[in-house]
């Protein structure tokens, strides 16, 4: 498990997040210019759209998104432009006074922060823990989008570059319809490299499973089929685990990481009393729960994952 804010390596300083529920899921999106974050952006608004979800944008790639007012819901103003230096080390208050007032004006179920091309997603999500801000952002998520040609012709992969792509929890490997298909795995390797960890999503257009990021509660009937999804490029296959009272987190974690999945959320009951499990990329955490939780969403852990999804809590003591 690595480090990051609010797991450890700097949680000696910060603020304790209040376990009130539910919190806003924050994206933060970045990659240089030309790597299709744009699209990926937009891709998440089309799925928020679909789904009736509010979604708050937060674009520091002044001018890029040319957003389609239409997609936000809302006459645009969910979508604020920041402009005139980088959200991630000069306009740091601006980004909390920003996230505060779409807070208070729009009451978004989810937030993406677009950063510009040289900004680095950890410095940006620094922020997140900062007050007010700190007190209902939820699960904070560093997506970092690669363009496969840049990657391919050796371009720009310098410290900037670097510093991005290794503090990411998911990579997005995208426009893979510019090159040529038997390239991807050497890409990948490439990618790998530079960063072990992260899970590499392959993607064209910036399309990418929004349930990878957004999660979906719990359905109101346990087990049943997967719903119907539209067609994003790789697909990705969700489940809800049923997990007994008394378990040992790392057999979960263990569990969860050998049967393919990338991303997972619900709560569970350890010894110590009730917690919020998340997997989040190489991130596995274990957080306070709401005061107000239903305890009919107690055992229940939604695990979004490759196929085959082969998660299961049986056979590892057995084998
Ligand atoms: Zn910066």
């Amino acid at each position: 498990m690595r480090l990051r804010a609010g797991s450890g390596i700097l949680g000696g300083d910060m603020p304790t997040r209040e376990p009130k529920f539910p919190r806003t899921p924050v994206i933060v999106v970045s990659g240089f210019l030309g790597s299709g974050k744009t699209s990926l952006v937009r891709h998440l608004l089309r799925d928020a759209q679909a789904s009736g979800s509010r979604v708050a944008v937060v674009s520091n790639e002044f001018g890029e998104l040319g957003i389609d007012r239409a997609l936000l819901g809302g006459g645009g103003q969910a979508f604020v432009e920041l402009d005139g230096g980088c959200v991630c080390c000069q306009l740091t208050d601006e980004l909390v006074e920003t996230l505060e007032s779409l807070r208070r004006e729009v009451r978004p179920d989810r937030v993406v922060i677009e950063t510009s091309g040289v900004a680095l997603p950890y410095d940006t999500q620094l922020n997140l823990y900062r007050e007010p801000v700190s007190r209902w952002v939820g699960e904070d998520i560093a997506v970092v989008v690669v363009g496969a040609e840049q990657l391919a012709a050796g371009r720009d992969l310098t410290q900037t570059f670097e510093d991005q792509v290794t503090s990411a929890d998911y990579l997005v490997l995208n426009k893979l319809d510019l090159v040529d298909a038997g390239r991807v795995e050497a890409l990948e390797a490439r990618l790998r490299e530079i960063e072990p960890e992260a899970p590499i999503v392959r993607a064209v257009r910036g399309r990418v499973d929004p349930r990878l990021l957004f999660v979906p509660r719990p359905r109101p009937e346990r087990g049943g089929p997967d719903p119907r999804r539209e067609h994003s490029h790789e697909d990705f296959a969700s489940r809800e685990l049923e997990v007994p009272p008394g378990i040992d987190p790392e057999r979960l974690e263990s569990a969860l990481l050998r049967g393919r999945a990338l991303r997972a959320k619900g709560f569970v009951e350890l010894d110590g009393g009730v917690r919020l499990v998340q997997l989040v990329g190489p991130r596995f955490e274990l957080l306070d729960p709401p005061d107000d939780l239903d305890p009919g969403l107690v055992g229940r852990v939604v695990v979004i994952g490759r196929e085959p999804l082969r998660v299961s809590l049986a056979g590892e003591d057995d084998a």
